[in-house]
């Protein structure tokens, strides 16, 4: 096949940072590893989110992969610039629930190696001297940080293909072949590539890719929406959660400010055939993500379910998801940040965006082999999160693919939690 070889040891599913941060261990360890990317490196969720590297208010089983990730961003940045930096987290409150909260949180995190302080009301007021809100004080985390999206992925992917592997854009992968049970391929749109193990790592499309091959992923996208300002001097340069806004410096001088609240669960045929799984995060969650109908129904609805893997597939008929902003949760966002903070009066919106988020119903990925499916794995499900967690992931996979212990305990993260 023209630019990859015929024959790897692993084929990967989806150039995201999971895809391209689990290329990079691999081919580090000297295993031949072949990576397809649909459209380009980076150009769905990995590519759109907020940056944030963060350890704080994590679900428990991730606070490991967040700790070993700090390290391996720090090692990545030495290489590469990814925009990678602990500039410190704020998680602002307003009130004792939220106080009582993070609190619970930390009791429970720190058995898990998470480390936080809590921050009193004069502290906060010293630590934001822009802020006219009554913050009552707040959960800080010094070395949670940020890297920069438009950086990261294609970083690492250049240090994986300096360390041998091969990374394919616009080369969809249809499906899997199998030989005697076992996997033995991939059929990408420019013909098959034999590997021994394959991983998928296809974001939102991961649900699509293994039910095609019987494998029942519950899985479902929610829109997320960002903004973010032109270069401006805000004195600001922790990144912040101020519950209705949240707000970070970028590399480039500017902010990027969104919400949890600028989020949309649009109904689709999968939101029905999944609906007992999901319907108590729903509920659960009712305050930040807004469900929907939208236009979204028919597109999803004319996307076949199963298809052969010898003619043009889903994956090809659209090569990026490029969804419009949910303009209503970025104005508020944006007008709350400068009621907060009156100085980002003088700040002027450069661009904002949306994403499609993939989320699982206890919103944690899965990341494991699939038993039933010999020599196929599934990294995917991030949930809103898996930037941060990207390289320590890719690393933990990596060990995976090739028969070793994981560094962190992944049993949390099972397909068959679901079942
Ligand atoms: C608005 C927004 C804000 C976020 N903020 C944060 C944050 O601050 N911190 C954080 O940690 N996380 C955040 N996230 C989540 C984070 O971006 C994702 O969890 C993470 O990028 C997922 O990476 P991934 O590699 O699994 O998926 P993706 O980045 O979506 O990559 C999957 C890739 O697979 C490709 N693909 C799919 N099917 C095929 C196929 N059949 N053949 C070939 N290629 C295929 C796709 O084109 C895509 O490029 C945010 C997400 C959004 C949308």
């Amino acid at each position: 096949m023209a630019g990859a070889p015929d024959s790897v040891d692993v084929a990967i599913v989806g150039g995201g940072i999971i895809g391209v941060s689990t290329a990079y261990w691999l081919a580090r360890a000297g295993v031949r590893t072949a990576l397809f990317e649909k459209g380009t490196l980076a150009c769905e969720q990995s590519s759109r989110n907020w940056g944030w590297v963060r350890t704080l208010s994590r679900d428990l089983p991730e606070v490991p992969l967040a700790l070993l990730a700090n390290r391996r961003w720090q090692e990545i940045q030495q290489q590469v610039d990814v925009g990678y930096r602990q500039n410190g987290l704020l998680y602002l409150q307003e009130n004792d629930r939220d106080a009582l909260e993070h609190t619970r949180w930390l009791e429970n995190a720190k058995s898990y190696g998470a480390r936080a302080e809590f921050l009193s009301q004069r502290e906060v007021r010293q630590r934001l001297p822009e802020s006219g809100r009554a913050w009552t004080g707040a959960m800080y985390s010094a070395s949670d940080g940020v890297a920069e999206p438009q950086l990261a992925t294609v970083g690492i992917a250049a240090l994986a293909r300096d360390a041998g592997a091969t990374l394919l854009e616009h080369c969809a992968v249809r499906g899997i072949e199998r030989s005697a049970g076992h996997v033995s391929g991939v059929v990408t749109e420019r013909g098959l590539v034999r590997a021994q193990n394959v991983l998928v790592a296809a974001g939102a499309w991961s649900r699509l890719f293994c039910g095609n091959h019987g494998i029942e992923f519950p899985q479902l996208k929610v829109r997320g929406s960002v903004l973010r300002t032109e270069p401006f001097d805000a004195n600001l340069s922790l990144s912040i959660n101020g519950k209705d806004f949240t707000c970070r410096k970028r590399a480039d001088g500017g902010y990027t400010v969104s919400q949890f609240s600028a989020s949309v669960a649009e109904l689709v045929p999968d939101s029905f055939r999944l609906m007992r799984k999901f319907i108590r995060p729903w509920i659960a969650n009712r305050s930040i993500v807004r469900v929907r109908l939208s236009d979204r129904f028919i597109d999803e609805w004319k996307i076949p379910t199963r298809f052969a893997t010898h003619s043009e597939s889903p994956f090809e008929r659209c090569r990026v998801l490029d969804p419009l902003p949910y303009a209503k949760g970025i104005d508020q966002a944006w007008t709350r940040l400068q009621e907060s903070f009156p100085v980002f009066k003088g700040a002027r919106i450069a661009q904002s965006w949306g994403g499609y988020i993939d989320v699982t119903p206890d919103a944690m990925p899965v990341i494991a082999a699939l038993p039933d499916n010999p020599g196929l794995f599934l990294a995917s499900g991030f949930s809103g999160h898996g930037f941060g967690i990207g390289p320590a992931v890719g690393e933990c996979v990596a060990a995976l693919l090739r028969g070793g212990r994981s560094p962190v305990d992944l049993a949390a993260f099972s397909l068959s939690r679901f079942a």
